[in-house]
């Protein structure tokens, strides 16, 4: 479904380059759930914003359903309707009503009709749990609430895959729950994801595959027995003790 080829990214001028993605290669199948791990800088959010295009790679093709969406005539905004992203602020509109949130990007990029669009967008808030919050606006809701709203959008174009970067990262603790046991619905739904996260524990339950990166590389990938019980390389097993 998704494929990575050689993809690079560095930050910087040519004196001062910081390459933070040297390599990445990886394909990731239809309903798979890969967890990104590595530490703080690794480049867990650049590689996921690369796959959504908020950032150019240097080098390196990415393809999805065989397109290559790294090529530059490309249709950006077609491309990201296909491919849903959730950062770890929920980054809501709060002058927006929930469902004015969801349906903005249907209706102004995708020109969906707006009964059409407000039709799907309460589907959507069904399939989160949160019908009953449709007119509520982003301060009124608890941080998890905001967050499955956030979810909510990005699911609304139906798309071929979602981009989770630390969802549950700035949530309290207590709201942690609500919002993983949503994305462990979408992925028995058969939803393809890629998850960046530094809790090893979900980690292990949601994904199929665990990557982890050091180096702007995919140090090692596993099953997530493999990765968190029995990793095979030094950096992987120093990174996880650290954790520990
Ligand atoms: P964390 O676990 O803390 O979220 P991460 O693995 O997501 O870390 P990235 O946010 O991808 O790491 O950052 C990787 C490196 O790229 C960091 O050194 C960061 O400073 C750098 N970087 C990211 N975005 C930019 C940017 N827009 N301009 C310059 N440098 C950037
Ligand atoms: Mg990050």
């Amino acid at each position: 479904l998704l494929s990575l080829s050689g993809v690079r990214k560095s930050f910087g001028s040519r004196r001062e380059t910081n390459v933070v993605l040297r390599s990445i290669d990886l394909e990731v199948a239809s309903g798979e759930c890969v967890v990104l791990i590595g530490a703080s800088g690794s480049g867990k959010s650049t590689l996921l914003r690369c796959i959504n295009l908020l950032e150019t790679v240097d080098d390196g093709i990415i393809t999805l359903d065989g397109v290559e969406i790294t090529d530059p005539g490309v249709a950006v905004d077609r491309i990201r309707g296909r491919i849903g992203i959730v950062f770890q602020a929920y980054n809501l509109f709060p002058h927006l009503s929930v469902i004015d949130n969801i349906t903005l990007a249907p209706t102004r990029v995708h020109k969906v009709p707006v009964a059409a669009a407000r039709r799907r967008a309460m589907e959507m808030l069904e399939r989160v749990g949160l019908p009953d919050k449709a007119t509520a606006r982003p301060d009124d809701l608890s941080g998890g609430q905001q967050q499955r709203v956030a979810i909510a959008r990005a699911l609304v174009n139906d798309p071929a895959v979602m981009l989770l970067d630390e969802v549950t990262s700035a949530l309290d603790p207590e709201l942690v729950g609500e919002v993983l046991d949503l994305l462990a619905e979408l992925r028995s739904e058969g939803m393809t994801m890629i998850i960046n996260t530094h809790e090893m524990s979900f980690a292990s339950r949601i994904a199929d595959r665990i990557c982890f990166l050091h180096g702007g590389e995919i140090h090692e990938q596993g099953t997530p027995a493999e990765i968190l019980q029995a990793p095979r390389r030094e950096r992987t097993r120093q990174f996880l003790s650290r954790l520990a």
